[in-house]
């Protein structure tokens, strides 16, 4: 049985990596300051003995001895980083740097959550790891992506400085069950707006691309990160190859949800980037195989089934 911490763990993704790392035979710390997650996305793993809740900010030392750390503590939703940006700062950097310090003391492995916005607005298509990026490092996203990509600079400098033994991943859009209603993210606005019957707000002209990965896909791609041999650090992409316009989503989402929502324009965000899409050929070679095998359609059909769930007040959050 292995102790395992992961910060941000009653998040959206961390609260289904939770789940899964204690299916598994493991003991699992989650560690959260609940600011944009909470105890219900973690409710039914409180009975298990194998599970500790602790409220806990990463930007603060903590000390505790593991043998693995998933590092997922910061908001990533857009409408949340920019709430206060740099207390968003802080999290991807004292919080990698306090994460880093338990494992280089434990000699723990560490895996960090980066993200495809360390690519920012980019001009290579798709998007593999050997791309630099085309980041405003004063923009809106700034806070999120600058943070983000000197935490990746952390992570790298304790490996080869003192040996510890890291794993970066960078996360593409990803979406699934117990997403905040709130989030502010594309699929869970879409999919809310639609159960509804409200607008469905589409920035800008709708063109814009992203490519969405269904949530079990990328935990599954993260525990294979984290099993590979100590030689491969990454980063390794992880993300769903499959295109599409937010039109194109809206469009899915009205369908799916039978809804007589109508689409409305609003202004494009600042820096929203235009294209994305991951190359995710390191990961299929260094991963066994790793590939997303849920389609955007089953995915949907998942979170559309949750979000009506929770709206009509038969769902827990879990
Ligand atoms: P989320 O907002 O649901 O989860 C983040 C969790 O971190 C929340 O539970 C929040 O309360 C916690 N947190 C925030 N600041 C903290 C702090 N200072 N101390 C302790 N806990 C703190 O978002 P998510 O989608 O589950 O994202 C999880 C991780 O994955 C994040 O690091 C994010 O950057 C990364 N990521 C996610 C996506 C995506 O599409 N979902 C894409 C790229 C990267
Ligand atoms: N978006 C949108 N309507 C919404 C929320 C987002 O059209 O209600 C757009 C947003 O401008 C971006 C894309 O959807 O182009 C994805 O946004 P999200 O916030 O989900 O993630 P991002 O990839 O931008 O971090």
């Amino acid at each position: 049985m292995k102790r395992i911490l992961v910060t941000g763990g009653a998040g959206f993704i961390g609260s289904h990596l939770c789940e899964r790392l204690l299916n598994e035979g493991n003991e699992v710390i989650c560690l959260d300051n609940f600011f944009t997650g909470s105890k219900q996305k973690v409710l039914k793993l409180l009975n298990n003995p194998f599970f500790e809740m602790v409220r806990h900010d990463v930007t603060m030392p903590y000390y505790i001895e593991v043998d693995e750390i998933y590092n997922l503590a910061c908001p990533a939703s857009p409408v949340h980083y920019q709430h206060n940006p740099i207390k968003t700062i802080k999290t991807s950097v004292m919080g990698a740097i306090n994460v880093l310090g338990i494992a280089k003391r434990t000699r723990a492995k560490i895996l960090q959550a980066s993200t495809s916005e360390v690519y920012g607005d980019p001009h290579i298509h798709p998007q593999e790891e050997s791309y630099w990026g085309n980041v405003n490092p004063i923009g809106d996203r700034s806070c999120y992506d600058e943070g983000k990509r000197c935490a990746e600079s952390l992570f790298v400098n304790y490996n080869h400085q003192n040996n510890v033994k890291v794993k970066i991943i960078r996360i593409f859009n990803t979406y699934g069950t117990r997403m905040e209603l709130n989030d502010g993210r594309v699929v869970s606005n879409f999919i809310v707006q639609a159960l509804k019957g409200e607008n469905i707000t589409i920035y800008g002209d709708g063109r814009q691309t992203r490519s969405f990965q269904y949530v079990d896909d990328l935990i599954e791609g993260m525990v294979r990160m984290m099993g590979t041999g100590d030689d491969f650090i990454g980063p390794v992409n992880l993300g769903n190859p499959d295109e599409f316009s937010m039109l194109e989503l809206a469009t899915r989402v009205i369908e799916l949800t039978g809804s007589r929502s109508e689409v409305t324009y609003l202004p494009l965000p600042k820096d929203d980037p235009a294209r994305r899409k991951p190359d995710i050929s390191l990961a299929k070679e260094k991963l066994g195989g790793w590939m997303p095998k849920i389609k955007l359609e089953d995915g949907l059909k998942k979170t559309i089934e949750y979000f009506d769930k929770v709206l009509s007040g038969k769902g827990e959050a879990g």
